[in-house]
């Protein structure tokens, strides 16, 4: 099927609303992400990164507003718009007792693929994230790493357009997180896949094209790095966040 996307745009969120009783956890939220770029959601806890994740995976629905994935709003064609998106949570989602490969193959029968092509596509996977050699071992037996490449590898097996990332190396050493990080950029760089990361972590999101400053359920900012830091009066990203997000006010109460 074509996809109905424009201008290039794999995803496009617009005036989102979402509240929890009083707290308005998304008050008018409005971001995009085009084809091939990599767009950090920078937010400290609270700001409404995982709420907005939520509303893009179909978990919940938003009180209000448009989310487009690809081009398919998320409600009313649900099936081609959550195809179009590759998904790692913040928290394990994979099975620890099922080896690799059946982790894999559980993924690739819920998304519809033939098993000719789901076979090769996951033996591809296993072998760009250099896991071939332990695809019959059960997950339990991997490193947090490890694991977090297998949750990677399986939100690429149905070639989504937008990988989303949910804090996605909480838990991880430096340098886990670090090798995670790159092996994001270098998935956009080499398949043109868009990214939306999102952190409380700086040090995450400094090469990002974009960054996207949550905070307390509003885009504060949004920019490079550099326009990000523009205005601020501070010399890099980190100071800047915090800037930023210390002289915000409370969140709104929901209507
Ligand atoms: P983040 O992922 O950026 O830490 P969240 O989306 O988890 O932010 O939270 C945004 C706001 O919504 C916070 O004030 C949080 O306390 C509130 N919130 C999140 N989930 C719930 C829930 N299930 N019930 C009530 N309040 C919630």
């Amino acid at each position: 099927m074509t996809s109905p996307a424009k201008d290039g745009v794999a995803l496009s969120v617009l005036d989102v609303v979402k509240s929890y009783g009083p707290i308005r956890a998304l008050d008018g939220v409005s971001i995009s992400v085009k084809r091939g770029e990599f767009v950090a959601l920078l937010g400290p806890n609270g700001a409404g990164k995982s709420t907005l994740f939520q509303l893009l995976t179909g978990l919940f629905v938003p009180d209000s507003g448009l989310i487009e994935v690809d081009g398919y709003d998320i409600r009313k064609t649900a099936v081609p718009a959550l195809g179009s998106l590759g998904v790692v949570f913040q928290s394990p989602t994979l099975d620890p007792e099922l080896s690799l490969r059946a982790n894999l193959r559980f993924h690739t029968d819920m998304h519809g693929i033939p098993a000719s092509i789901a076979k090769v596509r996951i033996e591809e996977e296993l072998k760009v994230f250099g896991l071939s050699e332990r695809a019959k071992d059960p997950v339990r037996t991997l490193s947090g790493g490890n694991r977090r490449r297998v949750e990677l590898a399986r939100a690429l097996l149905h070639d989504p357009s937008i990988l989303l990332m949910d804090e996605a190396t909480v838990g991880l050493d430096p340098r886990s997180r670090h090798e995670m990080v790159d092996m994001v950029f270098d998935l956009r760089d080499q398949r043109g896949i868009a990214v939306l990361w999102a952190t409380h972590l700086v040090e995450e999101v400094e090469r990002a094209d974009r960054v996207i400053v949550l905070h307390r359920g509003k885009v504060l900012k949004e920019g490079t790095p550099a326009q990000i830091i523009d205005g601020t009066g501070t010399q890099n990203l980190s100071d800047a966040f915090l800037k930023l997000t210390r002289e915000t006010g409370g969140h709104q109460a929901a209507a």
